[in-house]
């Protein structure tokens, strides 16, 4: 296989890493949150007028990060199912493949389940009054929340789209996803001279994709500046304690995820102490680029220099896993849909629930290993739920933090396989 583009994703993240990124992104957070109270604050006396202008421009770049991550959001989720499924090795794929992707696709609905039952447990949209500007703005929109059992085959049904161009068109990521696999996999049933072209062709529209994604990334420290502004500006400091919580939230998460992964390290033989140690560059590396794909050759050695797997299983489950397992975002995704969905005041009955498993089960296997990306393929999952996409404003600000542990637990997720299919198969 070939990593030549992912190692330059590498090169051009560590860079961003190395001028700082996040920290410039903490400053930013520190300083939209300062300036929004002393807007908002009686003590400085701020004509109300110029702090609604003001508080406006400042989140000019905020909205047009959120716009540049909602342009790319289709394309990108749909050439990177189709290189993720094109490029792995048909051959090993026949074989195991079964058992991969059910693993895969278990652990995932783990990790669904985890994040959903945390942010219903700790409730962190309920920090938010009631009515809210989000809240306002949603009742018009609430569409999906009516939904019933009864309904529930017709939906199903709809999830295979008619006509898929509509689907794109109009934000329905589970059609899209589900069109993108059938796709994919009739592809790889192409002769060679056909499948050539479409792989090349794919793979330059990941990388413009990749490169917009980038491109959005540098706004960040100034759109979260802005957009915390306007923020605690609009709706006072009960939003810092809210955030406080949605923060505690993801964390808990995904604490209880690592420790699903120690017990299947445990039956499969392994200390997973031992196995944090042996993985702590390649982790670290993740933390810090927030890319699974950019550290998937590190992961690729360090699973058969280290960890000691065998080359077929490394070399199946990591480029696999780095596609389609995504532990790590799904429980971010999860969290972050039920905090807005609070904020919004949407009704949080089975059915919305059920949506939500099943939509970001598929959402998280369709986003990509970039930075960012986790995000960008939330603001589909919001729409589907008719959440204005606006209401990302409400979690922008904590997004690189958060991306740098969800990457982590990625590749964690990625690992703990290669140990359980080494063991057990
Ligand atoms: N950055 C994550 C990864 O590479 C994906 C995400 O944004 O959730 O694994």
């Amino acid at each position: 296989m070939d990593f030549t583009p992912l190692k330059t994703l590498s090169l051009s993240l560590q860079t961003l890493v190395e001028r700082k990124l996040w920290a410039k992104v903490l400053v930013g957070m520190f300083m939209g949150a300062l300036v929004g109270l002393f807007l908002s604050s009686k003590i400085s006396h701020f004509p109300t007028e110029y702090g609604v202008v003001i508080s406006n421009w400042l989140s000019v770049p905020g909205k047009l990060f959120l716009k540049m991550i909602q342009m790319i959001m289709m394309p990108l989720i749909f050439v990177s199912i189709i290189t993720g499924i094109v490029n792995s090795p048909v051959e090993e794929l026949k074989k195991i493949g079964g058992f991969i992707i059910f693993y895969f696709f278990l652990s995932t609905i783990i990790s669904v389940f985890i994040g959903v039952g945390t942010s219903l447990l700790i409730n962190p949209g309920g920090m938010f009054p009631e009515d809210n500007q989000y809240a306002r703005q949603t009742v018009k929109n609430q569409i999906y929340s009516q939904g019933d059992f009864v309904n529930l085959p017709e939906y199903m049904m709809e999830i295979l789209p008619g006509n898929p161009l509509a689907s794109m068109v109009s934000g329905e990521l589970l059609s899209v996803v589900v069109f993108t696999f059938i796709i994919g996999i009739s592809i790889t049933q192409l002769k060679d001279q056909y499948k050539q072209p479409i792989i090349l062709f794919s793979s330059s529209i990941q990388q413009i994709c990749i490169t917009v994604v980038k491109w959005a990334m540098r706004l960040v420290p100034y759109a979260v500046f802005g957009l915390m502004t306007n923020l605690v500006y609009s709706t006072g400091t009960e939003t810092l304690k809210g955030l406080a919580i949605y923060l505690e939230t993801v964390f808990v998460a995904f604490l209880f995820m690592v420790m699903v992964y120690s017990i299947l390290l445990l039956i499969s033989g392994r200390n997973p102490l031992v196995f944090f140690k042996k993985s702590k560059e390649v982790l670290l590396l993740a933390f810090s680029t927030t890319s699974s794909a950019a550290v998937m050759p590190l992961s690729i050695q360090t699973a058969q220099e280290k960890l000691k797997i065998s080359k077929h299983i490394s070399n199946l489950i990591i480029p696999l896993g780095t596609t389609i397992n995504m532990d790590g975002t799904a429980i971010y995704q999860c969290v972050s849909t039920v905090f807005i969905a609070q904020v919004c005041g949407l009704n949080l009955d089975v059915s919305t629930l059920l949506f939500i498993v099943i939509t970001i089960t598929l959402a998280s296997i369709g986003t990509p290993g970039i930075p960012g990306a986790g995000i960008v393929v939330l603001a589909s999952t919001l729409e589907g739920m008719g959440i204005p996409t606006a209401a990302l404003v409400l979690i922008v600000g904590l997004e690189r933090i958060l991306g740098m542990f969800r990457t982590m637990v990625n590749v964690i997720g990625d690992l703990t396989a290669c140990v359980i299919f080494e063991k057990f198969t």
